[in-house]
C-alpha cells in the first residue's frame, strides 16, 4: 500500500514529508499498513441491509480464491462478524513483539471489538474518543502482516466509526456501499455516498443487497423490498452497481450458522451474484494498480 502523506503529518521514515503537525499514531498505522495492498470499507447509512453479511462473505471469497485477506470489523455496538464467522468465545493472542495477533477463520485474519471485550453479550457504552482509539489502535496494532485485501466492516451511519477508518487508512482502494432495493433506503444510504464525497473517500461501488427473491415453490421471481435504489444511488452519485444479491435463506442461515456462504454457493444466483462482486472489486484494484504504477507511486 502508498504512503498517504494526506493522513499521516508524521516525519518518521515512512512519511516523505515534514512534520508540521506530529500524529505518531497516524505514522504507526501507515507504517503497520505498509503490506496491505487493498483496503475497502463496507459502509452503509441503514442497518439490517446485510453491509456485515456482505463485508464478512467478501472477505471470505477473496480468501477461498487464494489471497490474503484480513477482516477488520470496528461496528463497535454490533459487532456481527464475530458471530457469522463462527469466533464466538476466540481468544485473542499478543505477538512476541506485543502487538495483536488476529484470529483466523475459514483464511481470514480476523479483528473485531467483538473479540476484545470479555462478555460479547454485553453492552459496548463507550462515547466518541473511546471508540476512537480503539479503531486507532486495530489499524496501528494489530499484526496484520502482508495481506491482498483488508476489507473493514464499519457500522450503519456516517458517525465516528466510519469516520475514523476513513480517514485514517492510507491509499485505501475505497467504500463499498451497501443498499437494499426500496426508496427508503436510498435515501438512508445516499448520505453513506455524500460522507464519501465530502470527506472526501473514493467510493469502489453499490452492491444492492436483498434484491429480488425467486419463489422455491413457483420459480416466480419477486421483489418484496420493490426495485431501483442501487441505479438511482449510481446515478446520482456517478459509482458503478457492482453487483445485485437476492434474498436467499441460505444466507441468513449460513450467518446464523457461523459460516460464509459465498465459498460454497457458485452456481446458485445467490453465489453468482456474489463472483460477480467480488469479480468487480478485483477489477477496480487491478485498475488502480495501473494508475499507481502509471503515477509512479510508491508502493505501486
Ligand atoms: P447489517 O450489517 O447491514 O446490519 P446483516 O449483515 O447483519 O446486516 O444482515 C441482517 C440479516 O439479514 C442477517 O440475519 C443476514 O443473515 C440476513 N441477510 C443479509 N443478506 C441476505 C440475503 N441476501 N438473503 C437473506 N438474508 C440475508
Amino acid at each position: 500500500m502508498a504512503e498517504n502523506g494526506h493522513h499521516c503529518g508524521g516525519d518518521c521514515e515512512h512519511c516523505s514529508h515534514a512534520a508540521e503537525e506530529r500524529d505518531e499514531e497516524a505514522c504507526r498505522i501507515v507504517k503497520n499498513l505498509s503490506g496491505v495492498k487493498n483496503a475497502v470499507v463496507v459502509l452503509s447509512g441503514k442497518g439490517g441491509v446485510g453491509k456485515s453479511t456482505i463485508a464478512v462473505n467478501l472477505a471470505a471469497a477473496l480468501a477461498a480464491s487464494g489471497k490474503k485477506v484480513g477482516l477488520l470489523d470496528v461496528d463497535v455496538h454490533g459487532p456481527s462478524a464475530v458471530e457469522m464467522l463462527g469466533l464466538h468465545g476466540a481468544q485473542l493472542m499478543a505477538t512476541e513483539d506485543g502487538r495483536i495477533q488476529p484470529v483466523e477463520a475459514f483464511g481470514v485474519k480476523v479483528m473485531s471489538v467483538g473479540l476484545a471485550v470479555s462478555d460479547a453479550d454485553a453492552a459496548v457504552v463507550w462515547r466518541g474518543p473511546m471508540k476512537i482509539g480503539v479503531i486507532r489502535q486495530f489499524l496501528s496494532q494489530v499484526d496484520w502482516g502482508s495481506l491482498d485485501w483488508l476489507v473493514v466492516d464499519a457500522p450503519p451511519g456516517t458517525g465516528d466509526e466510519p469516520l475514523t477508518v476513513c480517514q485514517s487508512l492510507p491509499d485505501p482502494l475505497g467504500a463499498v456501499v451497501v443498499t437494499t432495493p426500496q426508496r427508503v433506503a436510498a435515501a438512508d444510504v445516499s448520505r453513506s455516498l455524500s460522507f464519501c464525497d465530502q470527506l472526501p473517500f473514493p467510493v469502489v461501488g453499490i452492491v444492492e443487497n436483498m434484491s429480488g427473491f425467486v419463489c422455491p415453490y413457483c420459480g416466480k421471481r419477486v421483489d418484496p423490498f420493490g426495485s431501483g435504489a442501487a441505479d438511482a444511488l449510481s446515478e446520482k452519485y456517478d459509482a458503478p452497481v457492482l453487483g445485485r444479491i437476492p434474498l436467499d435463506p441460505r444466507v441468513c442461515a449460513s450467518g446464523d450458522a457461523g459460516r460464509p456462504f459465498a465459498p460454497s454457493m457458485a452456481g446458485t444466483p445467490v453465489g453468482d451474484a456474489f463472483s460477480e462482486v467480488v469479480a468487480a472489486l478485483e477489477k477496480a484494484a487491478a485498475e488502480k494498480a495501473a494508475a499507481d504504477a502509471a503515477d509512479g507511486a510508491p508502493g505501486a
